[in-house]
């Protein structure tokens, strides 16, 4: 039996986030050959996505374009996202473990009645089963999780799961009038947005990181240099957060963002569980730390005892030159 896995996209700026990407190939992996991908793109004012929403090798593009859709909205965007799963039908519906898609996908799942597995890193095909994994404990365990029953959702973390290579693309575009859910909260304020860093942290490739060891808002200048070079983002411990050196949203962690990029620098950062949680997964870790001992070094690739006042410009300088 042919299934449907329907994508949720996410664009921001009218491009199609990183993450939109990984969700289609997360859809691949969870396809036999002749599954059918949807894609649903909710928002206002799409027509700058027309092009790469044509690169995508999708047999349906559900469009919901409406003045009401322009932010996101928790009630509005999941009516809209219903509207669609109505006319799609699908068997799974995959989402980006984003701001969004941690909101949005359980308000789904409790209306279609669905099961959901959040947080996924990896899919695989065993024994003709989708098997989809997930940290647990603050990622110092993984779980492998089969759904018995459909329709299912899954979100998938960021960084994880390859992108989809783009195709000539063959998606038939079918728009949906949105229909205002009776109940509405109404959005009164804009949405404030930090602009301050150049890179999307939770997309970035290269996390420089700064904890307490930064000592203060200066302190993590060096940081960014660094950053820049690299052409990553900054980050931080939620020691730097409280300690005002840097804005709550740099924060990484169990309460923070969970990141998992190819390189993670951590510098001044001493290794708190709850800090690991949000980027043990990293490919490489890099831990620049003048204590020896520093619970850092545990989980580090490459490990720098140094003051990172000395450390970090020495490794900006060799970085230039390359
Ligand atoms: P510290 O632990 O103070 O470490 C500073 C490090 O800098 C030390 O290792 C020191 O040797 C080093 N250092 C100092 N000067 C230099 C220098 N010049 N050069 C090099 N190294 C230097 N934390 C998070 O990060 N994210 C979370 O999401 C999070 N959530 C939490 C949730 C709960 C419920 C709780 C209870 C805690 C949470 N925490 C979180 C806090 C966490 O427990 C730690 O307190 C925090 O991570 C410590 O931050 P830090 O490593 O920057 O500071």
């Amino acid at each position: 039996m042919v299934k449907i896995i329907l994508v949720v996209a996410e664009h921001r700026d009218g491009a199609l986030r990183q993450v939109t990407y990984e969700a289609i190939q997360a859809a691949t992996l969870s396809s036999a050959e002749n599954d059918q991908l949807h894609v649903a793109v909710i928002g206002h004012q799409l027509e700058s996505l027309t092009e790469p929403l044509s690169s995508i090798d999708a047999e349906k593009v559900y469009l919901i374009d409406h003045p009401d859709l322009q932010q996101y909205n928790p009630e509005a965007y999941a009516a809209a996202l219903k509207q669609v799963i109505d006319a799609s039908n699908p068997d799974g519906i995959i989402l980006g473990h984003t701001a969004i898609g941690r909101d949005l996908a359980p308000m789904i799942s409790a209306k279609i009645d669905a099961g959901q597995i959040s947080d996924v890193t990896n899919i695989e095909n065993i024994d003709d089963q989708v098997v989809f994994t997930r940290p647990i404990y603050a990622g110092k365990a993984f779980e492998k999780k089969i759904f018995r029953s459909s329709p299912w959702v899954v979100t998938i973390r960021p960084n994880n799961i390859s992108i989809a290579e783009p195709s000539d693309g063959k998606a038939e575009v079918e728009n949906i009038d949105y229909a205002k859910p009776a109940s509405l909260r109404t959005v009164i304020q804009n949405v404030v947005r930090n602009t301050s860093g150049k890179v999307d942290l939770s997309e970035a490739k290269i996390v420089v990181s700064g904890g307490r060891g930064v000592k203060s808002a200066d302190g993590f200048k060096p940081l960014q240099e660094l950053a820049d070079v690299l052409g990553g983002a900054v980050g931080a411990s939620r020691g730097a957060c409280d300690a005002d050196y840097c804005d709550y949203s740099l924060q990484i962690g169990q309460t923070g963002k969970v990141v998992t990029p190819e390189v993670y620098i951590a510098c001044g950062i001493s290794g708190a569980i709850q800090h690991v949680a949000g980027m043990s997964q990293s490919k490489i870790i890099v831990a620049i730390n003048k204590d020896s001992e520093a619970p850092i070094f545990k989980i580090a690739d490459y490990g720098i005892v140094g003051d990172l006042f000395e450390v970090v410009p020495l490794l900006t300088e060799e970085f230039k030159k390359v």
